[in-house]
């Protein structure tokens, strides 16, 4: 089963005004698209040259599961989400959808919606939620607080629909402690699956000039410091959201250390640049990373998928 993202050309009202303008701080879509999702193409269309262009690199996919990544995916009339998705499984190569979106932008009968496509496919709900602090998220610009995070998970979890959702791990202002710390929040939220991803700053972002004008706000870890801060959570995790055995990702951890600080991101792809300064948004596969690492390294763990991006060392 192979991921293969589209881009439907859903917005977000945290840009179009409805909630907020000028988007999360930190946010550039362009950093997570690949080169052939281009909302000017049918969804159709995206699907068959993603099919064509994961042919070439995961051979043994056979089938595929639709992620709907950029923007919020359910900021649309309903009429519209059912045309949307109704396309994408319309291939019969494709076994269900994944939909990212934002937690205030589902409703009773957006879920009801998508707990009647899960009784035919798989269908996951992923939420950008970022951070358990509503100081951050308001420092982000994000648009909504955790409560209203929590209530749309519940709320998507009560109808048997998968249930995933996105942290920032180094978002200004948080310590190593608050974020070891939210994951006793996280623990208690009814979760198919968690992704942890570390803060990237990207040029022309609200974030970047924040960080130039602001740059105590922000601490960039070593790798061996964000390892360590990372292993605190996951120590921390649901049993039944960690992907690996404690001794497996401690063993793991060791061994990339000792190669030197070497990791593949695969799933991602990552980028690939001088640590210390602004990256490209384009993925290129592998980063390497010595030394302190701003805008960093990937660290995943998403259970249930075929998630085990981290500390995959090469
Ligand atoms: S991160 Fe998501 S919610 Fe925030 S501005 Fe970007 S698309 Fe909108």
């Amino acid at each position: 089963m192979q991921k293969l993202a589209v881009n439907a050309g859903f917005t977000c009202p945290n840009r179009d005004g409805r909630v907020g303008t000028g988007g999360c701080t930190f946010c550039n879509n362009e950093a997570f698209t690949p080169s052939y999702c281009q909302p000017f193409k049918s969804v159709a269309r995206q699907i068959e040259e993603g099919i064509e262009f994961h042919r070439n690199r995961y051979r043994r996919a056979e089938r595929y599961l639709v992620y709907f990544q950029s923007f919020s995916n359910t900021y649309a009339p309903l009429e519209r989400l059912r045309a949307v998705y109704g396309e994408a499984l319309a291939n019969p190569l494709v076994a269900g959808v994944v939909v990212g979106t934002r937690p205030d932008c589902v409703d009773d009968a957006v879920l009801d919606y998508f707990a009647e496509l899960a009784r035919t496919c798989y269908v996951a709900v992923e939420y950008g939620i970022e951070s358990c602090y509503d100081e951050t998220l308001r420092a982000v610009n994000r648009g909504h607080d955790f409560d209203c995070a929590r209530r749309a998970v519940e709320a998507t979890a009560a109808r048997g629909i998968h249930v995933g959702a996105h942290f920032i791990l180094g978002l200004p202002g948080e310590t190593d402690g608050m974020m070891t710390a939210q994951t006793e929040t996280i623990n208690a939220l009814p979760l198919t699956t968690v992704k942890f991803h570390q803060l990237q700053i990207f040029r022309d972002t609200p974030m970047e000039a924040d960080w130039k004008a602001h740059p105590e706000r922000y601490r960039f870890r070593t790798l061996d410091e964000y390892m360590e801060l990372f292993i605190g959570i996951l120590r921390r995790l649901r049993a039944d959201l960690g992907p690996y055995p404690q001794r497996t990702v401690d063993g793991h951890a060791r061994k990339t250390s000792a190669r030197n600080g070497r990791l593949a991101v695969p799933a991602l792809g990552g980028v690939e640049g001088d640590a210390c300064g602004l990256l490209p948004v384009l993925p290129c596969g592998r980063m390497d990373m010595r030394g302190p690492v701003p805008f960093g390294y990937g660290a995943f763990v998403s259970a249930g998928m075929s998630a085990a991006f981290i500390w995959r060392a090469f």
